[in-house]
Parts: C-alpha cells; sequence; structure tokens
C-alpha cells in the first residue's frame, strides 16, 4: 500500500523586483515567489504542487499549506485517486481551518498547492503528464474529479456528462491536432508598465518574429500614457513588415477573430488594469482606448464585484471593447456568478488561485455551457507550466474548442523547472509529453537551494551586500 507520510515545503522567491518584470498599475514591486510542496509516500512515489504569491506573505502561505497537507498524512493514494472529486471535498472540509475561508484568501491558494501536488502524484503513478491523464478519464471519471458543491444551480453533474460524452467520440483527433500544431498562446511580457518605450517596441518586435499574434499591455497608470504606448505596439503589431518570414497575415474577418478587433495584419490587442477602478471610472479610462482597438479589458475593477463587471461589459459594448477576469476570482462560485451574470467575454481562470485542478474542471465546464472560451491567466513563476495542460483538457476533453482561444504566455524563469514550458517557432505552446513530468511543476534542487527565503544562497549574499551599503 503506497500512503502519504509527509511532506516537503519551500518559501522560494526570485528578486524580479530588481528588473521591473511583472510591474502593472497595481502590482508594482513584485518578487515572483512559490510556496512549494513535495508530498512524500513511503514508496517513491512523489507529487509536487505549488501557489503563487508576489513576495510578502509566501511564509504566511507556507504555513497554511502545512496545515491543509496535514490532512493527507496517513492516507492510502489509491484511496485519494479513485474519486478525486470526493478528495477535495474532504481537503476543504477542515472544521476548524474552514473558519479561515471558506474556500477564499491564505486558506484556499493553500489548498490549491496541496490538491496540485495530489494531481501532480496522481499523473506521476500512471506514468502520464497530467493532461493526458485526464483527458483519457472516460466521461463518468471525469465528471466525478470535479468540485461540485454550490453550483448545481448553473450546471449539474447529468448536463456535465452529456456534454463530456458528447465530445468523447472526436478526443483523439484533437488531441493529435493539438500535437502537432501546439496550443495558441499570447504574450505579455512585452507590454509592463515598468518597461521604457525602447524594451517595448523591442519586446514587441522580438514576440512578432517569434509568431505571437496576440499581445497584451498594462493600462490603468496614465491614459494619455496608454494610448501612446498603445500605438507604439500597434504600429509595429499592425505592419506586414515585421511578421516573421513566410508568415501570412490572417485574415481579420475570419470567424476565429470576430469581435476582437484585429488589425490588418490580424494582430489582437488586449489591455489590463490589474483592478485598479471604481466601476465608472473604469468605463470612462477605456472608452478613452478605443482608438488602440483592444478585444478586452481585463480586471477593470475589484475582482470580486460581478455586478459592475457586468455593468462595465454593458458600457463597453458599443464601443467593441470585451471585458475580462479571473486571476483573482477566488472560487467556482465566483466564476458561477460572472457567467449568470454575463460580465465576462473571456474566463481567466488560475491554476493556483483555485483551490487546484478539481475545482479548475468545474470552471471549465460551467464556461464551456455558457459558451466562454477560458484563456488562463499565466506569467509569474510556475502558472505558464502549470496552465498549459488545463488548456488541454478544456481543448481536448470539455469545450472541444480552441479557434478563438488564447493562453498568456511569459518569458520569466522557467529555467527553475525541471520540465519547463516551451513555445514552438508559430507562437504556440508545446504539449508536455514526458510519461513522468506529471503537473511539469517539480523545481530543481539547486534553484531552491539558491532562492528559499531566507536562507538560500541569493537572499544570504543579498543581506551581507544591504548590511555593507546600511555600514558606508
Ligand atoms: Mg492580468
Amino acid at each position: 500500500m503506497v500512503k502519504i507520510i509527509g511532506y516537503d515545503i519551500h518559501d522560494v522567491r526570485f528578486p524580479t523586483s530588481l528588473t521591473g518584470d511583472g510591474t502593472d498599475a497595481m502590482n508594482t514591486d513584485c518578487d515572483y515567489s512559490s510556496a512549494y510542496i513535495t508530498l512524500l509516500t513511503n514508496s517513491a512515489l512523489v507529487g509536487h504542487g505549488m501557489t503563487f504569491t508576489i513576495g510578502r506573505g509566501n511564509d504566511i502561505v507556507c504555513t497554511a499549506i502545512r496545515e491543509v497537507a496535514e490532512r493527507l498524512v496517513g492516507k492510502e493514494t489509491e484511496d485519494l485517486f479513485k474519486d478525486m472529486g470526493a478528495t477535495w471535498n474532504y481537503m476543504m472540509a477542515d472544521p476548524q481551518l474552514r473558519w479561515i475561508g471558506p474556500e477564499k484568501g491564505v486558506i484556499h491558494i493553500a489548498s490549491g498547492a496541496v490538491n496540485n501536488a495530489l494531481w501532480d502524484m496522481y499523473a506521476r503513478s500512471r506514468n502520464k503528464p497530467l493532461w493526458k491523464l485526464v483527458v483519457d478519464f472516460t466521461p463518468e471519471e471525469l465528471v466525478n474529479a470535479a468540485a461540485w458543491r454550490y453550483i448545481s444551480d448553473a450546471i449539474t453533474k447529468e448536463e456535465a456528462l452529456a456534454m463530456i460524452k458528447e465530445k468523447a467520440a472526436t478526443k483523439s483527433e484533437r488531441e493529435t491536432l493539438v500535437r502537432k500544431q501546439g496550443y495558441p498562446a499570447y504574450v505579455t511580457s512585452a507590454g509592463w508598465l515598468g518597461y521604457t518605450d525602447e524594451k517595448v517596441a523591442r519586446l514587441t518586435k522580438e514576440a512578432l518574429a517569434q509568431g505571437f499574434d496576440h499581445f497584451k499591455m498594462k493600462v490603468g497608470a496614465d491614459q494619455a500614457n496608454d494610448v501612446r504606448r498603445g500605438k507604439l505596439i500597434r504600429s509595429i503589431i499592425d505592419d506586414p513588415q515585421f511578421l516573421p518570414p513566410g508568415h501570412k497575415p490572417r485574415d481579420p474577418t475570419s470567424e476565429a477573430l470576430r469581435g476582437k478587433n484585429a488589425g490588418p495584419t490580424g494582430a489582437v490587442l488586449m489591455v489590463d488594469a490589474n483592478q485598479v477602478w471604481d466601476v465608472q471610472q473604469a468605463i470612462d479610462y477605456v472608452k478613452g482606448l478605443e482608438e488602440i482597438k483592444p478585444w478586452f479589458i481585463e480586471e477593470p475593477t475589484a475582482p470580486d464585484d460581478i455586478l459592475g463587471h457586468a455593468a462595465i461589459r454593458k458600457a463597453l459594448k458599443p464601443y467593441g471593447i470585451g471585458v475580462a477576469t479571473g486571476e483573482h476570482a477566488h472560487n467556482r462560485m465566483v466564476f458561477k456568478q460572472l457567467l449568470q451574470a454575463e460580465a465576462i467575454d473571456v474566463c481567466q481562470i488560475d491554476s493556483c488561485r483555485l483551490a487546484g485542478v478539481s475545482e479548475v474542471l468545474a470552471v471549465l465546464f460551467m464556461a464551456a455551457k455558457f459558451g466562454v472560451p477560458v484563456c488562463p491567466h499565466a506569467g509569474g513563476v510556475g502558472l505558464c507550466e502549470y496552465v498549459i495542460h488545463l488548456s488541454l483538457i478544456d481543448y481536448i476533453a470539455v469545450s472541444g474548442s480552441i479557434e478563438r482561444n488564447v493562453l498568456e504566455f511569459v518569458d520569466h524563469l522557467h529555467e527553475h523547472f525541471v520540465t519547463p514550458c516551451s513555445i514552438n517557432a508559430h507562437g504556440r505552446y508545446n504539449v508536455p509529453d514526458i510519461p513522468t513530468e506529471g503537473y511539469s511543476i517539480e523545481m530543481k534542487k539547486a534553484s531552491i537551494a539558491e532562492y528559499e527565503w531566507p536562507g538560500g544562497s541569493y537572499w544570504v549574499g543579498r543581506a551581507k551586500e544591504d548590511g555593507l551599503k546600511a555600514q558606508s
């Protein structure tokens, strides 16, 4: 019998605040961090998982992870794997920890790290990457693996099962196609607020040359400045001379680009405000960005404000600008209401703000039923490694659609992972294909040793340097 006997937890922080990576109107000083756990068994089998934070507080999440993981110690792995939906309910149901949620905040993202580690372990135990484990489930197994509590007013298990069964016969065709072509991606790293115009222009040209055709820019600090930066990006992505050799412009009137305000080369621009505005402010500000023709405004206001998002979407409709959100939507009920209130054009799940794969599956089912494309949030550290698995599950086994979807890609910190994600020559994610890579989130031991906070070699060196500076 394989049993979970313990765990290792690491607080790992990367000093990204030194370079301005990850800067936006709300998050100005980010040290991308991982609250990382490895679940250990009485065999060679392990499960790696993490959740993402942007620095201070990562230690608090690690403390919460310990509390949640403790619930799994002593359990037999096959008992946990045989009904991952029931296992998820069990993980959430600690009668005392529940009080410091429920299903939100530190305890929820900690639960995400542990649930993801358990799914990683499950995939490794079957010698398949996580996405492949899940798409090979029977429709019944897939539906049973999700978190179902509190969403039956939006979708029932029976409805989900019927939807999944409809897609089951053509799964292998989609798997073959996506293995060949890769999964469509968009790039955010050209448009951080902390970058100079020269850097933005250079990175945009580089992204075009890599085959990307969807680009995202951070906005919200200064409207005139945003219009100027948006025009700069547009002047590059709309100009056929910057397309990679042999790359034909996409038809901006095609079905795949419908409603996306694509320019003459078929390039799409999105803007992201990271929650800075009140509702009316958001409406007024984004109307003023009409000239740069964004497909959507992402996170225009507080992430919990479902009716606010609905009002913004309604007001921006005449301007042809949509609304996207989800990276801070803290549980499936928020997504349920965003969908029910017709508040979003694009559903941006986050792989570790939701409490792991089981809760993500519930949101994938709801989004497919409501016909809203899922374009996961990524970036940070580890998120790109995770989300390619979720988008593959969505395409192959749940929604069956890929034409209008794009998965965020940020080219930061992948070198710290044993099996990093990668992008092909057409600006698309490659399909993770190593049988032993699980959920692709195993961090290199050397990276943990260097960046563990506060005792890793990098942080010890930095503390010494700061000490010397303070003396001089
Ligand atoms: Mg965002």
